[in-house]
């Protein structure tokens, strides 16, 4: 039984020193790198493993797990970087990276290198399920990562990874039914689906798209003991989500309170 404590105060900490960074006393950084289809992530831990500055943006580098714009990953790997080094006012040096679960053989060593091309030495390059273990700590079970464009899952036994599979639905989708039904743009979907507020209203539009998301884990994990699913990802923001895939896999499903940077704080501290 785990309480997500640990995870939520990382987590609450984390987006306070993205807003107000922690700086100076610290003789060592490590910063976790998370390219993701949706948003790049830069997390930076101090000498204590402690969170201290964080940055994010939403970029279209990534694609299902894939560098897409290299150049452009690039880029904003680096601008996100110095806009770090600025307000801590020391250089970064170690990063640690992750690639979805499945892909490295077809990745091509493609995120190794925009990292390194942003000028950091990698210290640690892991699977994203491995990553969001380090903050989640779960023994048994399924950790299912709703990103942008991929839903990972990842079945867990006695806290090692025994099963991953990774499958390009996520909440690039989530995005594309809201565009229709309500004659948006995507760009218009986007923002409105994270807005918190629209969440009630945009459940039942997105019911649909949630279960097909709940129909692939189900298949995923059907011939495993799985007792619980733990959700992480940017999509698992959308309130409500668990209970309707609580309800089409049959599975106790829980999510920790902001589930978008559990994997990006694993991965720092990994590095
Ligand atoms: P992938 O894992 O597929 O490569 P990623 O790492 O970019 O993608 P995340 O950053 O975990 O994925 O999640 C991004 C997704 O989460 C986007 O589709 C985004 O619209 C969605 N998202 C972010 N915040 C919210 C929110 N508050 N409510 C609903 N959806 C959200």
């Amino acid at each position: 039984e785990i309480t997500f404590d640990g995870c939520n105060e990382l987590v609450s900490r984390f987006e306070a020193v993205v807003k107000q960074p922690v700086t100076g006393g610290s003789s060592v950084y490590y910063t976790g790198v998370d390219l993701g289809t949706a948003c790049v992530v830069l997390v930076v831990l101090d000498e204590h493993y402690k969170p201290v500055a964080g940055a994010y943006r939403y970029a279209d580098v990534v694609r299902d797990g894939m560098v897409v714009d290299y150049i452009g990953a690039i880029r904003i790997v680096r601008e996100l970087k110095e806009e770090l080094e600025e307000k801590l006012g020391t250089e970064l040096y170690f990063a640690a990276a992750a690639i979805p679960p499945g892909t490295d053989s077809l990745d091509g060593g493609a995120i190794k290198n925009v990292v390194q091309g942003a000028g950091f030495e990698i210290t640690e390059l892991l699977d994203e399920p491995t990553a969001a273990n380090a903050v989640l700590k779960i023994k048994n079970g399924a950790v299912v990562d709703i990103g942008g464009g991929t839903t990972g899952i990842s079945i867990l036994k006695d806290g090692k990874v025994v099963y991953v599979a990774d499958e390009p639905t996520g909440g690039t989708h989530f995005s594309l039914v809201i565009s229709g039904a309500y004659q948006m743009s995507f760009q218009e979907a986007e923002v409105y689906k994270r807005k918190e507020e629209n969440h009630k209203e945009l459940l039942p539009v997105l019911k649909p798209v949630v279960e097909k998301v709940a129909s692939i884990i189900s298949r995923h994990i059907k011939g495993h003991d799985v007792q619980e699913i733990y959700l992480v990802g940017g999509t698992c923001c959308l309130t409500g989500i668990e209970a309707i895939i609580e309800k089409q896999t049959g599975i106790r499903t829980r999510k920790p309170e902001n589930p978008m940077f559990v994997t990006p704080l694993g991965i720092a501290f990994s590095c």
